[in-house]
């Protein structure tokens, strides 16, 4: 017998959750108008940029340099692209590679082998994104809007809402940026040995806001992560698309062409805690969510992973880990795994993470039920930098205010 344990509710304290007329937590689907970013080479298909360049009084070809400046040496600086005409150049790499991100602060952890960026954007408007070396790969963790308009109680960023869209090349100037630091010797402790070729290896669209709320800006930096020839050239497998659940979008990424990592964040099995941890539940109930999920494997072949936020005697009873394991098994095996993550303590939350002896034993659970369960290690606590942690603090606002936007370049 499972000894009796609290349920206790999700319940917002030193914050006060935003509701909808009908007392519901707010959703905001639709991005607030605000001055769009200035459209960047990432925005377009090739033959746009081809077209842009012309507009530009170029000759098309112009365009693969740019290109190649850009995504491969990871500079926007047309003082380095000597390679094209010195009259006017000034103004046409401005036309094509405008500034998007201006850093406004970095901070690092782990020797320097965590590293989370907060990034102005035109408007004004804070993202962040975090960079982590591990053995063998380098992931970037980014964000696709700024704020996020799902709500979540647990999460720092939605509980401002949301700001804005971010725009495809807004996203995509993180891996760049971020690529541009690496291949500058910045990402941990160089020992002298050289970062020669070193890039980011692994995306997660798991920084601040919703990927799947914004979706074809972030497919076209999907595309262009992916594309070998007129992009970065990553594959598709690292990188992951991580969603609360918006089930005709997870319908209609399973029908791209673009077999990405899919990750749906549960946190709970039952629509009774759900309900109350993810507010877009009231939309799309677990077992849909489950389906779109199972449907994204049956048309991927890709093993699509379930995120699980252990909350102390809130999502973390045994009998949870157990409907979990059965409603996943009753959709297959072999299709999907869990990770569960220690909850990471936000501002104002009175919910901490679960004991060990729950944890390891919420593992056991759903490992005896066939289900592969690897707990996630959360990166950069201590530097607000981990899961649900990314929000613009009032200190990040004021930095930011003293940041003067980037220049050209
Ligand atoms: N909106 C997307 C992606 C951003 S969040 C989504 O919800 O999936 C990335 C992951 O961090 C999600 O699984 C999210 O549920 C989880 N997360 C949010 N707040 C957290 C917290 N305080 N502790 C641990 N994980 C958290």
């Amino acid at each position: 017998m499972e000894p009796k344990r609290p349920q206790v509710r999700p319940a917002t304290e030193g914050w006060t959750q935003q509701k909808d007329a009908a007392g519901r937590p707010l959703l905001q689907f639709a991005s607030p108008k605000r001055g769009k970013p200035p459209v960047h080479l990432a925005d377009l298909k090739p033959e746009e940029r081809v077209a842009r360049v012309v507009e530009l009084g170029l000759p098309g070809f112009r365009a693969k340099q740019l290109e190649k400046h850009y995504f491969t040496h990871y500079t926007s600086d047309p003082a380095l692209m000597t390679d094209l005409p010195a009259t006017g150049r000034d103004e046409f790499v401005a036309g094509m590679l405008p500034p998007l991100l201006t850093e406004v602060r970095r901070l690092e952890t782990d020797r320097g082998d965590t590293i989370k960026f907060l990034w102005k954007l035109h408007d004004g408007a804070l993202v962040e994104s975090v960079l982590m070396r591990y053995p063998g790969r380098i992931t970037l963790c980014v964000s696709s809007q700024a704020g996020c308009g799902m709500n979540c109680p647990f999460c720092a960023t939605g509980q401002a809402g949301l700001t804005r869209n971010m725009s495809a090349a807004e996203i995509v100037d993180q891996v760049v940026r971020a690529n541009r630091l690496i291949a500058e010797g910045g990402l941990g402790d160089p020992r002298g040995l050289g970062h020669d070729g070193e890039r980011v290896t692994n995306i997660v669209f798991m920084g601040m806001g919703e990927p799947l709320a914004n979706y074809a800006r972030v497919m076209q930096a999907v595309r262009v992560m992916t594309d070998k020839t007129h992009g970065i050239g990553m594959s598709a497998r690292g990188i992951t698309v991580s969603t609360v659940g918006l089930v005709p979008a997870i319908r209609k990424l399973a029908d791209e062409d673009i077999p990405v990592t899919f990750a749906l964040s549960l946190h709970a099995p039952d629509d009774e805690l759900r309900d109350e941890l993810i507010p877009v539940n009231s939309r799309w109930k677990v077992g849909e969510a489950l389906d779109a999920a199972r449907a994204y494997f049956e048309r991927t072949g890709r093993r699509v992973s379930i995120e699980y936020a252990l909350i102390k005697d809130m999502n973390d009873h045994g009998w949870r880990a157990d409907l979990l394991g059965d409603k996943l098994n009753a959709r297959g095996r072999g299709w999907v795994h869990v990770n569960p993550i220690p909850l990471n303590p936000t501002p104002g939350s009175i919910w901490t993470a679960s004991d060990r002896a729950v944890q390891d034993e919420f593992v056991r659970r759903l490992e005896a039920k066939g289900i592969p369960t690897t707990l996630r290690d959360t990166r950069g606590k201590e530097i607000d930098g981990a899961c649900g942690q990314l929000v613009a603090t009032e200190d990040d606002q004021r930095a930011a205010a003293a940041t003067e936007v980037a220049g050209p370049h």
